[in-house]
């Protein structure tokens, strides 16, 4: 495994890959931790996370180092993630108690209710685009529910994998309750059939996802996905254009584009269409690209040179086949991962920047007669993450929300990630929840217990 700066290509360090042995003797931990670990009371669980967050928050700028140096984040952006996974840490310490409550339910019995106990050891194949806020998202709430953890991270954040598991260890979490398996893609078909694992979580590409349930449904073991999305950010005609503009930016150049809860396809009302494009284009020219470890840049580079090469073929197979280039569009020469901020007119169906996920700073406009057109369009995808809708009134908003066919909808607000809403997608976004009491329960037994 390498880490390679995508500033310049810069390779900053190698790592073994392990053999077999090595992966058998830390499932060997993990299975050996487990009992213990589910046994361990509640409020030694929850010091233990609080530790965790106290250990991000003292590294804050080494480890946000680290992200911007392996993927390219802009050093700010980092920061409030080591931030955001520390403040999930707290979440899950404090409210995972009353989430784990036995549930009493009225029934037949004289006593009948819901224990809520840990399936086991858990494995998580995450992505670099958040190398520590998709761990901890999974992290946090699957050792306060008292299972033990396995990280498959990607390839090109090994030092971030690395990171991690120093955070859970020095918190004072037992030995095999999380460690990292530095293990190629190839690995996890035979991690996830291992019998000391219990169930699979995986973030990131659709046939990554599809890999990994098919080998996750051959040994009919639970599997959560959380896989790409082509989100919709629907613009209204009496939206304030100011509100949407700001936010229409952040969601979609935010990361470099490398979310997959990035407003991926701006579905805007023709009434509104050139105040609106004139606005965004102007905000679009004011980013900044450059180094992400200075303050003042506010683009940051891809993280991977064949990730943007993909994404500058998506760009052209849309301009071949009619979007109109109003911006960018353009890889930057010369070395490094970097892609003109870029917006992309007049997408429709049968080009890749409709019927793909474009993951990196391209945004598509799409143009739609009045809201049910928009509506149409907007649930015209295979994916359903998320989408957000634009307008100053807050019941239109919210009846057109309710109608997008997705996981999570917003109004006048940026589709974002919470620790106390449930996170997650339908259709080819993938299936399962990660946050809130929801995201907890994806990996415990929903025991019932009934007493006469
Ligand atoms: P991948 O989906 O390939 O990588 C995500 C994780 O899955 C990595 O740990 C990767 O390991 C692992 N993985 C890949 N293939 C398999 C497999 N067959 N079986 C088991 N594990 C696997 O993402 P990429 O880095 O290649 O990015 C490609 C595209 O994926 C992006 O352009 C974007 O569209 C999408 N993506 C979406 C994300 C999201 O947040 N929804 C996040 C990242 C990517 P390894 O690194 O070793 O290959």
């Amino acid at each position: 495994m390498q880490s390679v700066n995508p500033v310049n290509g810069a390779v900053l360090g190698r790592f073994d890959t392990w053999e077999w042995p090595r992966v058998d003797k830390a499932l060997g931990l993990a299975a050996s931790a487990a009992p213990e670990w589910a046994q361990t009371p509640l409020p030694d669980r929850a010091e233990r996370l609080r530790r965790a967050a106290q250990i991000l928050r003292q590294r804050r700028d080494q480890y946000a180092g680290i992200i911007t140096q392996e993927m390219g984040k802009l050093s700010s952006e980092a920061r409030a993630e080591i931030d955001k996974c520390a403040a999930v840490c707290d979440f899950y310490a404090g409210e995972g108690p009353r989430f784990l409550a036995d549930a009493m339910l009225a029934s037949d019995a004289s006593r009948s209710l819901i224990a809520w106990q840990p399936l086991g050891t858990v494995l998580a194949v995450m992505p670099w685009n958040f190398p520590f806020w998709q761990v901890f998202r999974f992290a946090a709430p699957a050792l306060m529910a008292g299972n033990t953890a396995l990280l498959k991270h990607a390839s090109n954040v090994p030092r971030c994998a690395l990171a991690i598991e120093e955070v859970f260890r020095e918190a004072g979490f037992p030995e095999g309750a999380f460690q990292t398996l530095m293990i190629p893609a190839s690995a996890v078909e035979a991690v996830i059939r291992d019998r000391r694992v219990h169930a699979v979580t995986l973030t990131g590409s659709e046939p990554a996802g599809r890999a990994v349930a098919a080998a996750a449904g051959a040994v009919l073991k639970k599997a959560v996905l959380e896989l790409g999305g082509s989100d919709p950010f629907v613009v209204l005609e009496d939206a304030d254009l100011e509100l949407t503009v700001q936010q229409a930016v952040a969601s979609r150049f935010m990361n470099a584009g490398q979310s997959c809860i990035a407003a991926k396809r701006f579905v805007v009302l023709e009434g509104v269409a050139e105040a609106f494009l004139s606005r965004f284009r102007e905000a679009v020219r004011a980013l900044r690209p450059g180094d992400p470890s200075h303050e003042a840049t506010t683009l940051a580079p891809m993280a991977r040179t064949d990730l943007r090469d993909e994404l500058h073929r998506q760009v052209q197979q849309s301009i071949a086949a009619g979007a109109v280039p109003l911006e960018g569009c353009e890889p930057v020469p010369g070395k490094g991962a970097w892609y003109r901020p870029s917006v992309l007119d007049q997408v429709g169906p049968g080009m890749p920047a409709y019927d793909e996920e474009l993951f990196g700073p391209v945004a598509a406009i799409l143009r739609a007669r009045d809201e049910e057109d928009a509506l149409r369009i907007a649930n015209d995808t295979r994916f359903g993450l998320g989408g957000s809708v634009w307008t100053r009134d807050v019941a239109r908003g919210e009846a057109l929300a309710r109608r997008l066919a997705c996981g999570c909808a917003f109004v006048n607000g940026l589709v974002k990630s919470d620790p106390r809403l449930p996170f997650g997608g339908i259709k080819d976004s993938g299936y399962g929840r990660e946050l809130s009491a929801l995201g907890m329960r994806e990996f415990l037994n929903a025991k019932t217990v009934w007493v006469r």
